[in-house]
């Protein structure tokens, strides 16, 4: 999708020009970070161009999600199936990363986790000790059977001291037909109103812990690498705030592809987005709440 020309300030999602087009970013480009939903992928299969993208950059990308369900091995069987062949250790999630930040700084902590079945067993098998009283920590993620029980359960551990840590804060994802997917945030929304107790931290991107990671295993610096996403929010405003240009895909505002296939074409001049001064504003808000 072609950007409006210009963009007028004071919109929140207004975008300047520079003057590389964003194939020449991709040329540049030594390392690639790249978002997975709305991305590469699209409920069940890829979007048009991922694989091309991945196999034009094989071994010198990573995939940075703030998917909290899955596991990265999981994961790479379920791309695979898609036709997306990923290494697990090129999969940076949230939810996992969430785990590893606790078991690093917080080993054998005594853990309420709301999340899925499958990032309970990778916490378990990480030595966290899940527990329902008496939790040092309530690590939230998306929680596909989130009930008026667990609310009050956490809600309830918040109140008698336990610090909250939360995956990620989007409030939804997109479903199918046009339909939202609520996420993690809106459960976070839930339990902050139920406890009032704000995060003590939000793994999920926009925050640099993620973009780091990918960095991390990559052995990439911030000036050579690119990041590709669809959401101005999350995937733009982190890369910009740790100094690399994002190309966005998709129909959000300032996007410069309707997918992924379009950064390969070799006409690719669309502009790279950039956050106007109004968005790093929001941006900053939006940290504040979270973090
Ligand atoms: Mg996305």
């Amino acid at each position: 999708m072609a950007a409006p020309p210009g963009g007028s300030t004071g919109d929140p999602l207004s975008i300047s020009f520079p003057t590389t087009p964003a194939g020449g970013w991709l040329a540049e480009a030594r390392h690639l970070l790249v978002d997975l939903d709305g991305t590469l992928v699209r409920q069940q299969e890829a979007i048009a161009g991922a694989a091309e993208l991945l196999a034009h950059f094989d071994g010198r990308y990573a995939i940075v999600s703030n998917n909290s369900t899955h596991t990265a091995q999981g994961l790479a069987q379920r791309l695979r199936r898609l036709g997306l062949r990923v290494p697990a250790s090129r999969i940076v999630l949230a939810g996992e990363l969430a785990v590893r930040q606790l078991v690093q700084q917080h080993p054998g902590a005594r853990v309420l986790l709301v999340g899925s079945p499958a990032l309970q067993r990778f916490a378990e098998a990480r030595g966290l000790r899940l527990v329902r009283a008496d939790a040092e920590f309530v690590l939230l993620a998306l929680d596909m059977r989130f009930s008026h029980a667990r609310l009050a359960s956490a809600a309830n551990e918040l109140r008698r001291g336990a610090r909250l840590l939360a995956t990620n804060a989007d409030a939804t994802h997109p479903g199918p037909e046009g339909r939202v997917v609520p996420e993690t945030g809106a459960l976070l929304a839930a339990l902050v109103a139920a406890s009032g107790v704000q995060p003590w931290r939000v793994v999920g991107k926009p925050a640099p812990l993620l973009f780091e990671e990918g960095l991390r295993r990559l052995g990439a610096e911030p000036r050579r690498t690119v990041v590709i996403g669809d959401n101005p929010l999350t995937d733009a405003a982190g890369a910009a705030a740790l100094g690399m240009p994002c190309l966005l895909v998709g129909h959000a505002p300032g996007a410069v592809a309707a997918s992924v296939a379009g950064l390969l074409a070799p006409e690719a001049g669309a502009p790279q987005y950039r956050l106007s001064e109004s968005t790093s504003k929001v941006w900053r808000s939006v940290r504040t709440e979270v973090s």
